[in-house]
């Protein structure tokens, strides 16, 4: 979701759009798949300062994901990434 690469599903893990450490939950809106190497990146941060400090995983966050996340969280993060 976040590199844009394919990869075989099995080499997926499950990221919460919305950390669960940060109050995300595991419904369908805040699940999507990304792979190992983005997940680690990703780990804890806010959704907001991991995709500000990385274009291209912002280009296909918004690309792919976009359709399939809670549109509160889009909302949310939509007017957190314009405020800084
Ligand atoms: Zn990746």
């Amino acid at each position: 979701m976040y590199c844009g690469a394919q990869f075989e599903a099995g080499a997926l893990t499950v990221d919460h759009v919305q950390p669960r450490m940060r109050g995300g939950d595991r419904s369908g809106g805040n699940l999507v798949t990304a792979c190992e190497a983005c997940n680690a990146r990703k780990a804890g941060l806010r959704l907001a300062d991991f995709l500000r400090a990385d274009a291209e995983a912002r280009r296909n966050f918004f690309l792919f994901a976009a359709p399939h996340v809670w549109p509160r969280t889009l909302r949310a993060l939509a007017e957190e990434l314009a405020r800084r």
